[in-house]
């Protein structure tokens, strides 16, 4: 048995010290536990799942915790019976105080158990770690925002401002019915609130598993494709003709190549890369010296080597396919090509488009926005408001770990909550692994204590944002 021991600890088959040195949990984290095994192994996946499932469980949870069916709002897509969401709301005490709202995708990323070393739909908490899909994009916090619905409705008195939770599906597949979208569209009034909460920010553990930085999510870019197109007679290719669509094109697309957006600097982006520019190097230097001077065009040019800052610094746009012809033999009739941008908020699609066209300069060149598959994100602001309670209780939580605000070049459901006015906030508090954790990938994993630490931070901070 002994010799069985050994050889399986140096395997690390058995818990690692941190597991095995955990406290018991305290009742209310074996409640919260509860919630979250029951979301991670509810399947959400668009190919075999059911977010109307799993939004119906959250819902029965509510209700036997006191919420009124009143306060409970299932909604779904008639052609999309399985997509459903919910709104649960928590009335406030002073009808007069704006509400906050809770946002959280419920859905998951396809997972095939062939691929996966344990179940992907069974929440396997093995060496400080818990497993499956959904453990951190997002069901970590879906479970955090139920669980403390929970327990705010069962405090002793209400809290002063109303808060609206929403479940929502479809995020993670184009195409789907998305819940988010659905209801600052047609339910303006579920959702409507001073500000949001949502995925997006978190905090980053170092390789060892140390706490690096802590990060608020402040606004997205938005995604747009445009599609250039070049017709052409064609004809056939023993008998060329001066003019060709393949060649068109690739002239048009070598001037858009060295463009590049002006620099934007935000309040917001200034504190997100205040700690790159910190460490001094060339990136470093360029960035201090952009910060003096937006226009420095040498020092964005250095500044830009590094592709997580020039992700950020401004517009970005980059071709990204290609088709042209439809025989070898051919002169082509049609050449087209899709450039990819990520546009920085507070410019337009027709902007960015009109930009293209002035670079490319060749009527015989449509320039089109492809249908938006997401409306533009709004300008997030780094509002005291929000932003120092985050600040004050992580000083508290996690002492010595910076704060430091981000912007998105890619997008969470928050861009639907554009139009409908809600200013939406990743939150920090759930640190991930320094490789990501699997979030999409294989054995997708969120850290035992991140996760019941993280909870404890955002209950305190949903506590002061709510009052009462
Ligand atoms: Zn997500």
């Amino acid at each position: 048995m002994r010799v069985l021991a050994a050889a399986a600890a140096s395997l690390g088959l058995l818990a690692g010290s941190a597991a095995a040195q955990a406290p018991p949990l305290r009742p209310d984290q074996v409640q919260f536990r509860a919630v979250y095994k029951e979301l991670v192994e509810t399947n959400t996946t668009l190919s075999a799942g059911s977010c109307t499932e799993a939004a119906q469980k959250m819902g029965a949870r509510l209700a036997q915790a006191g919420f009124a069916a009143s306060d409970l709002t299932y909604f779904a897509d008639p052609a999309h019976p399985k997509d459903g969401g919910l709104v649960a709301v928590l009335k406030g005490s002073d009808p007069k105080a704006g509400a906050i709202l809770l946002l959280g995708h419920i859905d998951v990323v396809e997972a095939r158990r062939e691929d996966w070393t344990r179940d992907p739909f069974v929440l396997v908490e093995e060496n400080g770690h818990f497993f499956g899909r959904g453990t951190a994009d997002m069901k970590g916090l879906d479970a955090i925002w139920v669980d403390s619905l929970i327990r705010l409705k069962q405090a002793p008195r209400p809290p002063r401002r109303t808060l609206k939770m929403a479940l929502t599906c479809g995020e993670e597949t184009d195409g789907a019915f998305n819940g988010a979208r659905w209801l600052a569209t047609q339910r303006p009034d579920l959702v409507a609130a001073d500000f949001g909460l949502n995925e997006g920010g978190g905090g980053r553990l170092d390789e060892q598993g140390r706490r690096e930085m802590l990060t608020v999510q402040v606004g997205q870019k938005a995604y747009q494709d445009y599609r250039l197109t070049v017709t052409n007679p064609g004809g056939h290719s023993s008998r060329p003709r001066p003019d060709n669509a393949i060649y068109q094109l690739a002239d048009a697309l070598e001037k858009v190549r060295p463009y590049v957006f002006p620099v934007k600097l935000t309040e917001t982006t200034r504190a997100s890369l205040a700690p790159r520019a910190a460490r001094g190097d060339a990136v470093g230097q360029a960035l201090s010296r952009l910060f003096a001077d937006p226009a420095d065009a040498e020092a964005a040019r250095v500044a830009m080597t590094d592709a997580d800052v020039n992700a950020i610094l401004h517009t970005n746009c980059v071709a990204t396919q290609l088709a042209a012809g439809h025989a070898p033999n051919a002169l082509p009739q049609r050449a087209t090509a899709n450039i990819n941008c990520r546009i920085f908020p507070g410019e337009t699609v027709e902007e960015t488009r009109q930009t293209l066209v002035r670079l490319v300069a060749d009527p015989g060149v449509k320039v089109e926005a492809t249908d938006p598959d997401k409306p533009l994100a709004a300008v997030t602001a780094l509002d005291p408001k929000v932003i120092g309670p985050m600040r004050t209780l992580a000083a508290k939580h996690f002492p010595g770990v910076p704060l430091v605000p981000s912007i998105s070049a890619g997008a969470t459901d928050a861009v639907y909550l554009g139009p409908a006015k809600v200013p939406i906030y990743g939150v920090p508090g759930v640190f991930r692994d320094a490789d990501g954790g699997g979030v999409h990938g294989l054995n997708e994993r969120m850290q035992v204590r991140a996760l019941y630490e993280g909870r404890d931070y955002l209950f305190e901070l949903l506590k002061v944002y709510v009052g009462g």
